[in-house]
């Protein structure tokens, strides 16, 4: 079994050992937060076990979650344990291994890239700076929640002026933690941040201070999967926010997995990618229910017909803009009933990349008027 990090969220960031492991597996078992980065060019052949919490669902206990593993590895299987960022930070892995070693299991631990951070990073927050913070204290913010008190020291904690305090499982007891830090003499000024999905396309942030944190993030209605940043280092969040201001940040875009330099162009201008081909696998259908898409890039009428079907298979119902290459794909997705349609030459993929990062920041700026 090779417990492996999926990396924040953005697919782009999971590591080369973790792709191959998953090129390479049996089976794979993967969280909710995992779900986006799993290839979508996995073999139709690999066992897909989705044990996350899904909205309406309950999430599958941790028990069956070992005994699972354990299973599928005595029946001979090269089993993937897909984890949202890093396997050891926080969500169990460390349980997971340790049942793994009981049952007399081998297993590896493939890193990954932690969220808080990554997703610190995304939103233009260094999480060491020198002379200003010289220490990093990965949390679980969870721990507000519980009735039988705290493990964690915010009494220590609000001490320390040059450290940054990264809180995981943060959306709900930010109110707790600040109350708790404010009370312990921290500074109500001290810069604080809360980044909501960090580095994916729907990637939202929060900044501002301890005291006012809490009340901006209620308006500006933040759920989880979202972790808090408190300490100077925040303050640069308005200067080093380099990856909102590319031109198509927050765009999540299917685009055919041949189409190499079109998919590069639109992952430099900041969009996040989601590369398929048709008829798509078990997995590129995870991956493209994880997130809404904004937009897709169709070449053909079969390529229309497929995406459709897709769509009311996993009941898609935000709108999206379809990018039709050809006019055969443009005749069918207006026969499909499909409304935002925009017509580009994919002959040269450079030429089609720019009319369509064009179009899409035109559309941008017409909804910010
Ligand atoms: N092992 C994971 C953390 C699992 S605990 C890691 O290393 O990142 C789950 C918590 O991680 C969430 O409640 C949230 O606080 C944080 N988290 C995970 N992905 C995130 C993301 N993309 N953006 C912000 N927070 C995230």
């Amino acid at each position: 079994v090779s417990l492996v990090g999926a990396g924040p969220g953005d697919p782009g960031l999971l590591t080369l050992r973790g792709r191959e492991r998953l090129l390479a597996a049996d089976a794979v078992v993967y969280d909710r937060l995992a779900a986006g980065a799993l290839p979508t060019d996995l073999p139709a052949n690999v066992e897909l076990h989705g044990v996350g919490k899904e909205a309406g669902h309950h999430p599958v206990p941790q028990e069956e979650i070992n005994a699972l593993l354990v299973r599928l590895a005595r029946e001979g299987k090269r089993v993937v344990r897909l984890k949202g960022g890093d396997p050891y930070v926080f969500g169990r892995g460390g349980e997971e291994a340790e049942c793994l070693a009981a049952a007399g299991v081998g297993f590896e631990v493939v890193p990954g890239v932690t969220s808080g951070i990554a997703a610190a990073a995304l939103a233009g927050i260094p999480v060491t700076h020198r002379r200003e913070a010289v220490q990093v204290t990965l949390l679980t913010a969870h721990e507000c929640a519980k009735s039988d008190g705290t493990q964690v020291r915010w009494d220590l904690l609000a001490q320390d002026p040059n450290a940054t305090l990264v809180g995981y499982m943060g959306a709900s007891a930010l109110p707790g933690a600040v109350a708790r830090l404010l009370a312990a003499g921290m500074s109500p000024g001290t810069p604080a941040a809360m980044v909501e999905q960090g580095t994916t396309s729907a990637q939202r942030s929060v900044i501002s201070t301890l005291a006012s944190l809490p009340d901006a993030v209620k308006r500006a209605g933040l759920k989880a999967p979202a972790l808090f940043v408190i300490g100077p280092t925040v303050r640069h969040a308005d200067t080093l926010n380099w990856s909102i201001r590319r031109p198509l940040a927050g765009e999540r875009l299917a685009v055919p997995t041949e189409a190499v330099e079109l998919r590069t162009a639109l992952e430099e201008a900041g969009a996040e990618i989601v590369p398929v081909s048709w008829p798509v696998t078990s997995a590129a259908r995870i991956v493209l229910g994880a997130r809404p898409l904004t937009g897709c890039i169709v070449r053909s009428a079969a390529e229309v017909e497929a995406f459709d079907e897709e769509r009311s298979a996993c009941g898609w119902d935000s709108p999206w803009t379809a990018w039709c290459l050809r006019n055969d794909a443009t005749e069918r997705a207006r026969q499909r009933g499909w409304t935002r349609i925009e017509v580009v030459d994919g002959t040269d993929e450079r030429a089609c990349a720019a009319d369509v990062i064009a179009a899409l920041v035109t559309a941008r700026d017409r909804r910010a008027l």
